[in-house]
């Protein structure tokens, strides 16, 4: 029988392909391995699934033979591999998509060699091999010898020293506090006390600095009972015999021991140090641990403290690394060398080796679900690739996500607790709530800065003390509106309003930041059909008042597609010159604030002024006190601590809750919470202000009470009420087209299909659709959709499947299918 090699390969085909594993790599060729092989007469580089040797249906003839194994040692380990082949199956996804995400980038060498035998079409992810090697960079550090006493003086004395508290450093970087430690190394590196290492340097803006070793504190009660339940349940399934199960087939048996946890902590209640101490337990039993993070270009405090804990064996996976910088990162953990990763939502897939713990922090986050390509969710992911390893899973959060606390009630994870602030004198701040119906605009005339706001402004500036001011839009102006016939100027590849922008700065925002959730959409979006009845308030338009003088400069932005053009003369409708600025962004706040308190230096965070390292500056600006007032959009919300913050305002709370999306209000209250808990994190006590017009709204109001969860309890109850998750399973038929008619035909043919198939005449799944998306029309391409609801996961299962040969062959070429299960953004 031949020895047969099942290849998952980059193209969008659900299955793996077979090939014929040459006699002369029998034996070589393993699961998880890189090999070259012939598909439709191009060279593609694929991965190995299975090795077996048995007889086929497939005709001899047409089976090729491998061109070349890439991997002498297989590029994805088992765990990873059947991971990410369980992730394709739960997703409908291709499986050579899914493991290209997983995959490294090639070695500079491995290049050479495949170029040098031939075309090399289709190579994954070739573009990202260029530059591997460079530079080399010497290390010192402290061995375990221990020297006579009394033998060492001088700088030879304090360079141990220092090497001894704070580890590893480099050479150059000794030179410049020591003159002398040129000699002082080879002294130390005579007598043994010190090794000496050449090699690549992280050229990572992570690691530019040193960061001392910090002493970790004493935990408190809550901290401490959290560490021991993790600790525990770490040492279950790290002991003989727990692993047997490990990485084994889906049957494995469920460790005994509760192994996945909801951390749940009030803002600054310090889940941070327990995710350190379960890291920590983690090592120790010889095991490695995965960190992952919303976006962690924004969070280099947090990075800072792992440093400061575990030193410099970490890899940092983020956008921003160079090709190198991810290569290197890659392959020192699967190496084994470094055995802790953090990173955001990607690094799901890191190689860390024998995965013992994984850590979600800001587990409600949505930058965890990917939008595009392969529709995965990070968070869930996490506990699916924790479980197979028979690792630890923690998912922290001061606003846990509905679907997890969910599965605190069914009793799929364990509860953990931090209920108040770790540091003692740090209380939760005041709210007050802001009226805008009942508050007219304070002195600046902006009616979205009540005198109540300006007035607890002055009172921070008094104080010396830092305000941040949350807007959750960007741009100048959110909509241009006709003052004679009203037409509001839309993008005309999409149906959302153009957004106004005064600002000067061209071209497009910086990519890597662009992972949170995308901006309100305008007005434009008509109302969406069969939409999930969110509790939604109507939202009145928040119209400033119009610019009396005709804007200059500045451009309108679509937000959706990379449409940017001038402001134009008139209107297009009525041909009137009368175009008005509509509504307020971050853009017109800061001008607004900056007019009206011109002794305070205002600054702004949100997509436009940030790329990557501009926001850690503007951030690092902000924790020196060279801010006093912080203007911005989510950004400012994620996890910082900014000591010297003790207002929060909340200009329009009201923006975020109208979408039509059955998560509004859970995004909405999250939002309140997490952009509130900025305030008073030290000694100084802390006031949010929340302006809103519908002060009753639940998110609002259980958001001001900081009433977590008061507000968990009631949207679950409302979502089992309404039929939406998590009383309810979906997945979403995202069709377009760019023709309209082709695209409602194919959604029509998938709703049909779906109500025929036998868990659609069984009513075990219930079919909804299909309906234009609530923006009906996104880069030239008219949407439709299809949403499949369901109590049970196996018929919408069943009934996704019967939909994939349609899918193939049935529809219309012109029109694409996107399955979404799970899915978070509705728009
Ligand atoms: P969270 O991640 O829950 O928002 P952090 O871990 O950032 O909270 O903790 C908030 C602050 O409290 C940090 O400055 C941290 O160093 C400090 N902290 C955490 N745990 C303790 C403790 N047990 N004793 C003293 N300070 C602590
Ligand atoms: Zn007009
Ligand atoms: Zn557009």
């Amino acid at each position: 029988m031949p020895l047969l090699a099942d290849v998952a390969v980059p193209v969008p085909l659900s299955q793996a392909f077979t090939y014929e594993v040459p006699a002369a790599l029998a034996g070589e060729v393993r699961p998880g391995a890189r090999v070259l092989c012939e598909f439709h007469r191009r060279k593609l580089l694929g991965v190995v699934l299975a090795v077996s040797e048995r007889s086929t249906a497939i005709d001899p003839s047409k089976i090729k033979p491998l061109a070349a194994l890439v991997d002498a040692r297989p590029a994805l380990p088992a765990e990873l591999l059947s991971f990410l082949q369980e992730l394709a199956a739960y997703y409908f996804a291709p499986i050579g998509e899914v493991i290209r995400l997983a995959l490294p980038a090639l070695e500079r060498e491995q290049v050479r060699a495949l170029k040098a035998q031939g075309e090399l079409d289709g190579v994954l992810d070739l573009g990202r091999a260029k530059q591997v090697g460079g530079r080399k960079v010497a290390f010192a550090r402290a061995t375990d010898a221990v020297e006579e006493p009394g033998t060492l003086r001088g700088q030879a004395a304090a360079v141990l020293a220092l090497l001894r508290a704070n580890g590893e450093q480099p050479v150059a970087r000794l030179e410049e506090r020591f003159g002398n430690a040129r000699s002082a190394l080879k002294k130390l590196a005579e007598r043994s006390l010190v090794a000496l290492d050449e090699r690549e340097p992280p050229r990572d803006p992570f690691f530019r600095l040193a960061e001392a070793r910090d002493v970790p504190p004493e935990l408190n009660a809550a901290q401490a009972e959290a560490a021991e339940r993790i600790d525990a349940a770490l040492a279950a399934a790290s002991a003989p015999g727990a692993g047997e199960h490990r990485a084994g087939g889906p049957h494995e048996p469920r460790p005994a021991a509760p192994s996945a946890f909801l951390l749940f902590g009030v803002t600054g209640s310090g889940k941070t140090e327990v995710y350190l101490r379960a890291i920590k337990s983690c090592l120790e039993r010889g095991r490695g641990a995965l960190v992952m993070v919303p976006e962690i270009a924004l969070t280099p405090q947090l990075v800072a403290r792992f440093r400061a804990r575990f030193g410099d064996a970490l890899a940092v996976l983020h956008s921003g690394l160079s090709d190198g910088d991810r290569h290197a990162m890659w392959s020192s953990l699967h190496g084994g060398k470094v055995r802790v990763a953090i990173g955001a939502r990607s690094a799901l897939f890191a190689p860390v080796p024998d995965l013992g713990l994984i850590l979600v922090d800001e587990e409600h986050d949505g930058s965890f679900k990917q939008e595009e390509g392969v529709r995965y969710h990070a968070r869930d992911m996490a506990l699916l690739r924790a479980h197979r390893a028979g690792a630890v899973c923690v998912l922290g959060s001061a606003t846990p996500s509905i679907e997890s606390v969910a599965l605190v009630r069914r009793g799929k994870l364990t509860e953990l607790r931090l209920p108040d602030r770790a540091h003692r004198e740090a209380s939760l701040p005041e709210v007050t709530l802001v009226d805008l119906r009942r508050f007219g605009a304070g002195p600046s005339g902006d009616p979205l800065i009540s005198l109540p706001l300006h007035r607890a402004l002055e009172k921070t500036l008094a104080a010396k003390e830092q305000a941040i001011l949350f807007l959750n839009r960007r741009g100048f102006a959110p909509s241009v509106v006709c003052g004679s016939c009203g037409t509001l100027t839309t993008c005309e590849a999409c149906s959302v309003a153009l957004t106004y922008h005064r600002g000067r700065r061209p071209g497009a925002p910086a990519a890597s930041l662009a992972a949170g959730a995308p901006a309100a959409p305008a007005l434009g979006a008509p109302a969406p059909a069969g939409a999930p009845a969110a509790p939604a308030p109507a939202a009145p338009a928040l119209a400033a008042p119009p610019t009396d003088e005709r804007p200059q400069g500045g451009r309108l932005r679509c937000h959706y597609c990379d449409y940017a053009g001038p402001l134009p003369d008139r209107c297009a409708a009525c041909g009137s010159r009368t175009l008005l600025l509509e509504g307020l962004g971050t853009e017109r706040l800061e001008a607004t604030i900056a007019a009206s308190f011109p002794e305070a230096r205002v600054a702004r965070l949100d997509r436009d002024v940030a790329g990557k390292d501009r926001s850690q500056a503007i951030l690092a600006r902000m924790r020196e006190g060279k801010i006093d007032i912080l203007v911005g959009t989510q950004m400012v919300t994620k996890g910082h601590d900014l000591p010297n913050v003790t207002l929060v305002g909340v200009v329009n709370a009201d923006a975020a809750l109208g979408l039509p999306d059955f998560r509004a209000a859970e995004r909405g209250f999250q939002l309140l919470v997490q952009v509130a808990g900025r305030a008073g994190r030290r000694d100084r006590p802390g006031r949010v202000l929340i302006q809103t017009r519908n002060p009753e709204h639940p998110a609002i109001a259980f958001a001001a009470a900081h009433n977590v969860p008061g507000f968990l309890d009631r949207e679950i109850r409302d979502r089992e009420e309404v039929g939406y998750p998590p009383a309810t399973r979906l997945a979403l038929l995202r069709v377009d087209a760019v023709d309209e008619s082709v695209g409602r035909g194919a959604a029509a043919k998938l709703a049909a299909h779906a109500r025929t198939c036998p868990e659609g005449l069984a009513r075990r799944v219930e079919v909804l659709g299909p309906s234009a998306a609530p923006i009906a029309r996104l880069r030239g391409r008219y949407r439709f959709r299809v949403l499949l609801r369901a109590r049970e996961r196996g018929p919408l299962r069943g009934t996704i499947a019967a939909l994939v040969g349609l899918m193939r062959d049935g529809l219309d070429r012109n029109a694409r299918v996107i399955i979404d299960v799970d899915p978070v953004a509705m728009l």
